[in-house]
């Protein structure tokens, strides 16, 4: 399986996070839950969400508050983030919005709508998130039927070297330390020892490099891996 996105929800209505955290676990999100601004910052900046959906009225720290803080972390700053509010003031949905929300659903909403724009978001802002083929160089991976092909070959991968190329190949050229592919591949809840990252992308070069072909696998020293754009 293609590592499902991971979904930051913030609320501090217990019963309508639970409500989400089921809803959105059944479509297919991995979800942590935060129930106060502070805690949201806090968990963002461990779990690494692909999308944050954020509450408007918050203890510790106002959604907006929020809001304008991930915009401002480097990691964050591109993490989609959709805001739950209850206002209905055309003013205060600008505001989020002027700061960095990418859509706004208001309170009460139906769950199928919230998905709906979820996914919505998802595609705009994160392609690869919701694409069933990944191309770079020759390597084509269909995340729907599970196989990769470099050229005319089949690739054959084990399912954690299946998860390490398909976050590889969302974001080619760019260098991940082995922290953040433990992260990304096997989760921040899992312990794995770093080495080990190292010993499965030796199998996934081994299963990309046949014959003569090229490694398309880039070692930065003391920095991590890369999958090159032009393998
Ligand atoms: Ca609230």
């Amino acid at each position: 399986m293609a590592k499902a996105p991971h979904v930051l929800v913030v609320e501090d209505e217990a019963a309508l996070a639970d409500l989400l955290k089921y809803n959105l676990e059944k479509e297919g999100y991995r979800v942590s839950v935060a129930n106060d601004g502070e805690e949201a910052l806090v968990v963002a900046d461990e779990a690494k969400p692909d999308l944050v959906v954020l509450d408007w009225m918050l203890p510790k720290a106002p959604g907006i508050e929020v809001c304008r803080r991930l915009r401002a972390r480097q990691d964050t700053r591109n993490t989609p983030i959709v805001m739950l509010t209850a206002r209905t003031e055309e003013s205060d949905r600008i505001r989020g919005l002027d700061l960095g929300a990418d859509d706004y659903v208001t309170k009460p909403f139906s769950m199928s709508e919230l998905l709906a724009r979820l996914r919505a978001v998802m595609r705009r802002i994160r392609p690869g998130l919701a694409e069933d083929k990944l191309v770079c160089g020759d390597i084509v991976m269909d995340r729907v039927s599970h196989r990769v092909k470099r050229g005319e070959r089949e690739v054959h991968l084990g399912p954690t070297e299946f998860r390490i190329l398909d976050h590889l190949m969302q974001h080619p050229g760019r260098v991940f330390s082995r922290e953040q592919l433990l992260d990304a591949v096997w989760g921040s809840d899992v312990y794995v020892e770093a080495r080990t990252v190292d010993v499965h992308i030796g199998r996934l070069r081994k299963a990309l490099m046949v014959g003569d072909e090229n490694d398309p696998i880039r070692t930065v020293r003391s920095a991590g891996y890369a999958l090159d754009v032009d393998a």
